[in-house]
């Protein structure tokens, strides 16, 4: 049922003009991997590579996930793999809070239900600021944060390892930390049972303006 809805959503975005990103891409690209998958990592949006083939980290940011995760015994094709946007901003500029809180409430946020994984990395402070807002990446990378049922593991965009190579030894130590993670998550069943509370805010915002997951 969950790989159905995924196929689903996935369709959906091909075709989705539901915010002003449509009109440059060339084509959208909604995420790719097992939906019955234990992690799942989301980056921020598809760059040049990405926008012309519709697939999710290719070139070289993803040759060097793909070698990240090999440092966890995973290959690609073991975690779905999305953005939180999912066409090309222009110019590879951010992504803009209209067309993030648009384009997850219409589908990353249904791609997370569907897959009910137990952890999910997220790559970089767009992704990040979903689960963890008001957090800063270089303080809490590799960190996981129990909220709602899943575990949240705040690491770099791989971009970030490209541009800085002093970032490198950092992000490669979180991702050779993602098997005892997954243990962790695994072993306590979050995925499987309702959180016992509400998770403390991270921040000042009120907790109705929080996604729970
Ligand atoms: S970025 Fe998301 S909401 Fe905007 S057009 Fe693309 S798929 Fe639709």
């Amino acid at each position: 049922m969950s790989a159905e809805s995924i196929q689903m959503i996935a369709q959906e975005v091909r075709s989705c003009t539901l915010c002003g990103l449509a009109a440059g891409r060339t084509h959208a690209v909604p995420g790719e991997g097992p939906a019955d998958t234990k992690i799942m990592l989301i980056g921020e949006g598809p760059g040049y590579n990405e926008d012309r083939q519709g697939r999710p980290f290719v070139g070289a940011s993803g040759q060097l996930l793909e070698d990240l995760l090999g440092m966890a015994g995973l290959a690609r094709a073991d975690v779905f793999i999305g953005n939180v946007v999912k066409c090309r901003p222009p110019n590879n500029r951010d992504p803009e809070p209209a067309e993030i809180a648009t384009c997850t409430e219409a589908y990353l946020f249904r791609q997370i239900e569907a897959i009910n994984p137990p952890v999910i990395v997220t790559l970089g402070r767009f992704s990040m600021s979903l689960f963890l807002p008001g957090e800063r990446i270089m303080r809490i990378h590799g960190q996981p944060r129990k909220v709602g049922s899943r575990l949240i593991v705040p690491m770099m965009h791989p971009a970030a390892a490209l541009h800085q190579p002093q970032n490198r030894p950092l992000i490669e130590a979180d991702f050779r930390s993602l098997p005892a993670i997954l243990a962790r998550a695994e072993a306590e069943h979050v995925a499987a049972k309702p959180a016992p509370e509400q998770p403390k805010p991270v921040d000042d915002r009120p907790p109705e303006q929080m996604r729970m997951f």
